[in-house]
């Protein structure tokens, strides 16, 4: 059991309620050298104190009889506002015939009187603090096998304890990452990753001790640390660091942090650690940097997409989320036709107006959220379909995005099927974009589930082709129907002929493959007339059309008819 104990430096208070004054001084001077005591007359006055003390009491001593209100009122109203549950009981009595009542309102144990020999009452109480205290942690798995730390339930758990005993000193919340970690495993194996696990656990261990800490390892190479709040945390992050001095990796490992300071513990903890995760996210991609506090602008936009959060489910039964639609003109004809529209999703917020999908996205695709939201946007497209197939007896394909958190349900396939038998429609008309770095992450699941979905005859189009860290190579091995070039290459192909040359390999091996390429982002007649000498078919982009809501869009139909 010593393991689960918190930690001693935090001294417990006890509550003696009794209203014979040589009593409470009996019992106040057994435990006052290792308990603060705090003393009351009466049942009455004791609940004037426990509603005015910010932190909870480690024990109440009670005694039965007393005037204004007496120990068993005080037990019943204890039992009804649900604090005998958290609180322990001990009743101090001379009349054993109580006990029995006593028990059926909540109370945990008994000291009799006259008293005992001090060092028995010490024992009892002490014990019975132990006890309360280790009923809520002993339920939850507390070590993590491969660091050593605590894990994120017990972590979490241990750390509201403490506040509700110590008073609120502030505290710092901090989140550590290892950079490209996936990267070690895939270079060196999982066992030098595991190693490298294993090492932060035992620096954090030993940085613990010495700053009130205590530390976490909440999934694969993400560690929470709470702590006293430090003046330099370069110096820690360093200590860290010097984890892997030893190493001989040809990789040299280093770590992010990130920091939010001075935090209030009466607030719900968890939301700490987020902000800490949330700064050292700012870093992710900058390796100047290692090290990132939370701020008032973070703060802002933590508050911010805590409301997006909070409001999608509205959004969607209030149609808030608007589909609009971007068309893609064939251009290798004389004059352009009108082949496809991209589903391009817009929310109209009753509060904040209108907000970019730059906005929302990234953030639905960290939470899976966006699973809901797609759902939704391909629901909406294929009624589109339908219902401008009704009117003008013709198919205008639309092109969903699919988001990399799809790609990873078992049910994705199922749920595509559903949508397209209850609109009437089949997998050449609602076809499916798939960004460029969600083949790079993992290529394996990818390929396969995308191969599934071609068998089932769906087009799948590479989004943002370029944008990542995909080589041309990859092109010839993987499943694809259409390639979608990146506006990126399109900007930069006007000034720097080392992107035009880029482009034109790309079309090359395009055609030799025999894959239709979509340009985006096109917005001059310049970059179509390049784009078209060169054999680029289709061209999505402003020189056509913005993102448009489909009353807007019909006019671009009827052209053509
Ligand atoms: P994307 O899939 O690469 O979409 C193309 C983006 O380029 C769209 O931005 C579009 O409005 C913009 N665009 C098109 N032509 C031009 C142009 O000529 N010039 C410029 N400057 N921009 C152009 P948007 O609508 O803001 O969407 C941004 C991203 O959000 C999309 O990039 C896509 O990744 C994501 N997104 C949008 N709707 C959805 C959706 O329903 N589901 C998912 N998973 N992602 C979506
Ligand atoms: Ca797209
Ligand atoms: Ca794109």
């Amino acid at each position: 059991m010593e393991k689960f104990r918190i930690k001693s430096n935090y001294k417990r208070h006890i509550l003696i309620v009794d209203d014979e004054i040589i009593n409470r001084e009996i019992i106040g001077n057994f435990l006052q050298s290792k308990y603060e005591i705090t003393y009351a007359s009466n049942g009455s006055e004791a609940i004037d104190i426990i509603e005015n003390r910010e932190n909870k009491f480690s024990l109440i001593l009670l005694d039965l009889f007393m005037p204004v209100m007496d120990g068993f009122e005080l037990l019943d109203i204890m039992n009804e506002s649900g604090l005998v549950k958290s609180t322990p009981v001990i009743v101090m009595t001379a009349d054993k015939s109580a006990e029995i009542k006593c028990i059926k309102l909540g109370a945990i144990d008994f000291i009799t009187k006259p008293f005992d020999l001090p060092e028995v009452i010490i024992a009892r109480c002490e014990r019975i603090i132990e006890f309360f205290e280790d009923k809520n942690l002993i339920n939850i798995a507390e070590k993590d096998s491969l660091t050593g730390l605590y894990t994120k339930d017990f972590f979490f758990e241990y750390i509201r304890q403490i506040n509700t005993l110590s008073s609120s000193d502030p505290m710092d919340a901090i989140f550590i990452n290892i950079n490209n970690f996936h990267l070690i495993n895939e270079l060196y194996g999982r066992k030098k990753g595991d190693l490298a696990l294993k090492k932060i656990g035992e620096k954090l261990l030993s940085i613990a001790n010495n700053t009130l800490g205590i530390g976490c390892r909440i999934e694969s190479d993400n560690f929470y640390f709470y702590c006293s709040p430090q003046d330099d945390y370069a110096d820690m992050l360093k200590e860290v660091q010097s984890a892997f001095d030893c190493c001989d990796n040809h990789h040299k490992i280093t770590l992010r942090m990130g920091i939010c300071k001075n935090i209030t513990p009466d607030e719900e903890i968890e939301i700490f650690f987020d902000r800490a995760k949330s700064a050292c996210d700012t870093i992710k991609n900058d390796f100047t940097k290692q090290i990132a506090y939370f701020n008032n602008e973070l703060k802002e936009t933590s508050i911010f997409n805590a409301k997006l959060i909070d409001d999608l489910d509205d959004a969607i039964a209030n149609n808030d989320l608007i589909v609009y639609y971007q068309p893609k003109y064939g251009i290798l004809t004389d004059t352009p036709v009108l082949k496809s529209a991209e589903a391009l999703i817009r929310w109209n917020h009753p509060e904040l107006g209108m907000i970019s999908p730059g906005k929302f996205i990234p953030l639905f695709e960290s939470n899976g959220l966006i699973q809901k939201l797609d759902q939704y946007v391909w629901e909406q497209a294929a009624k589109q379909i339908k219902a401008w197939k009704e009117k003008y007896n013709k198919t205008i394909p639309i092109s969903v995005n699919v988001s990399r958190v799809d790609i990873y349900d078992l049910t994705l396939e199922d749920r595509l099927n559903q949508i397209l038998i209850e609109n009437e429609i089949s997998t050449s008309e609602l076809m499916l974009e798939i960004t460029e770095s969600a083949y790079a992450e993992n290529a394996a699941i990818l390929v396969s589930v995308v191969n599934k979905l071609r068998e089932n005859g769906f087009k799948i189009e590479m989004d943002d082709f370029g944008s990542g860290y995909s080589s041309l190579n990859m092109l010839t091995s993987l499943p694809i129907d259409i390639l979608k070039i990146d506006m990126i290459f399109i900007r930069n192909m006007m000034n720097d002929a080392k992107s035009l040359k880029m482009l034109e390999l790309i079309l090359d091996i395009a055609k030799f493959l025999h894959v239709p390429v979509v340009a985006e982002g096109v917005e001059t007649k310049e970059q179509l007339t390049i784009l078209k000498e060169r054999g680029c078919d289709i061209i999505q982009g402003y020189y056509f059309s913005k993102p448009v809501p489909p009353e807007e869009f019909t006019p671009f139909i009827e052209a053509m008819l």
